[in-house]
């Protein structure tokens, strides 16, 4: 599941993304609401959690604009004012949840777990290619009916690339999706991951599923690399 989050607040942005990316989410950090649908335009996304009082432009006034542009992406309000006018003016806006701070994390994740799974037809639980398979909600991985162990960053790892079959991942998108990093560490950590993986659901079958493209980054895809 992809998750936005609009916060502002470096302290409140950092926690909130690490404790969803520790569920397993991917997510994406904006810190000024008049990037929102610029965003969004480009990274669908299943759940974004936005704040209200935001820098350029607040973020009922984002949410508007968001629904009157059509869009129904489920969106988790947050508000450090918990009234029952604010509650209302943010439904009224096309919240579809609403979150007053200070907040539990386990509430924010349980509340954005609940509004990602409306939003699960658009992204299916389970990926196929050739014979690799893996299932999100139940966190399996085979390959050829064969049970594949993965921790879970190597799990996440894979359900990107398998994601994004057919299209290059750069390392810097790689990072940014699976490790939450927005800068380049400058550790060869994405490649050490890659060739587990790799050892893990190609090493032991004819057919090359993970494949490098040098100077660019990975591609999943069915065939063998010339
Ligand atoms: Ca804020």
């Amino acid at each position: 599941m992809h998750v936005l989050v609009v916060e502002d607040e470096k302290k409140t942005a950092a926690f909130v993304r690490k404790a969803l990316a520790g569920e397993g989410f991917l997510v994406d950090v904006l810190t000024q609401g008049d990037q929102v649908i610029p965003f969004l335009r480009t990274h669908p996304v299943d759940v974004v959690v936005l704040d209200i009082m935001l820098p350029k432009q607040d973020g009922l006034s984002v949410l508007r604009d968001l629904r009157r542009g059509r869009n129904t992406t489920p969106v988790l309000l947050l508000s450090a004012r918990g009234g029952m006018e604010d509650r209302v003016e943010g439904l009224d806006a096309g919240a579809d949840d609403y979150l007053p701070k200070p907040f539990g994390l386990s509430e924010l994740i349980a509340r954005v777990r609940a509004l990602g799974r409306r939003a699960i037809p658009q992204q299916p639980p389970s990926l196929q290619l050739a014979d690799l398979s893996l299932h999100s909600i139940t966190r399996t991985v085979r390959r050829n009916n064969k049970e594949i162990e993965l921790s879970t960053r190597e799990f996440q790892l894979l359900e990107f690339l398998m994601r994004s079959t057919g299209r290059i991942c750069e390392r810097t998108t790689i990072l940014q999706h699976v490790w939450g990093y927005s800068f380049d560490p400058g550790t060869n950590i994405v490649d050490v991951y890659m060739r587990r993986l790799r050892d893990k659901i190609d090493a032991d079958f004819p057919v090359r599923l993970l494949h490098t493209v040098r100077g660019m980054g990975y591609v999943m895809r069915e065939e063998s690399t010339p």
